[in-house]
């Protein structure tokens, strides 16, 4: 069983698809884990859909996803993502507005658990501290549990002396034990932790390993064809040059 694992792909296409055939080179996968946020901030929010649900697909809405549906969830975005999200919004037709429409705040794949931002608070809280770790873990009914919306990626264990974040290293390959983990696989479409590459991540569970484990990857894309759209496309030139930089 191998699970891709993507979150914050923000209509990112070039991003979305040097992560899958990333992905493919490293043996493939059954099935796409999604931590929302498909789009938003990028010029392509259609075919990025359209490219996920290409694939057995577990997916989760982000707040952006529910902004593009209704402009009221974009009360409290900055004046760039709330202009995307209107574009957003005026570019996805009725099955992609259903599609979105349907996605659930959070879900569960095997002894996963799906939320783009918490347990607490599935489309807003950004988990990124130990208070919110705890709270997440509080709420866990699941082994392990998947989140988005910080853009941040990161691996959590519950500890006895409570939850403690380590570093979700590129390329490393984390056994899942009997404790309790919170993962973040980064963002594939706006990376914010300083690199620019996509991030993304794999879940891998052979016949007869009790745990599975998960390891996270980062790829090269065509940023500058990204970036081309977005200009083309009228998008504002902050979301355009933050892709440079990875913030
Ligand atoms: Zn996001």
């Amino acid at each position: 069983m191998r699970a891709l694992i993507v979150s914050d792909i923000h209509s990112n296409l070039e991003a979305l698809e040097a992560v899958i055939a990333d992905a493919n080179e490293r043996g493939g996968f059954d099935t796409v884990w999604c931590l929302g946020d498909s789009v938003g901030y990028g010029p392509d929010p259609e075919a990025c859909l359209d490219l996920l649900r290409s694939f057995p697909l577990v997916a989760v809405a982000g707040n952006h996803d529910r902004a593009a549906l209704d402009v009221r969830e974009s009360a409290d975005f900055n004046n760039a993502a709330a202009f995307a999200a209107d574009w957003t919004a005026r570019r996805l037709g009725q099955d992609y507005r259903e599609f979105l429409g349907g996605l659930p705040e959070v879900t569960r794949a095997g002894e996963f658990t799906l939320v783009h931002g918490s347990l607490r608070s599935p489309l807003r809280e950004y988990l990124l501290n130990e208070e919110a770790a705890a709270s997440t873990f509080g709420r866990l009914t699941t082994s392990y549990c998947l989140v988005g919306h910080s853009h941040m990626p990161f691996l959590c264990l519950e500890n006895r002396e409570g939850p403690l974040f380590v570093q979700f290293t590129e390329d490393e390959v984390f056994p899942l034990d009997p404790r309790r983990w919170i993962a973040n696989p980064g963002s594939v479409g706006q990376p914010r932790d300083y690199d620019p590459r996509p991030s993304y991540a794999l879940f891998i569970k052979d016949v007869g390993d009790p745990a599975g484990t998960l390891e996270r990857h980062r790829v090269e894309y065509d940023r500058a064809a990204t970036q081309e759209k977005m200009r083309q496309a009228g998008l504002p030139q902050s979301l355009i040059d933050r892709l440079n930089y990875g913030v």
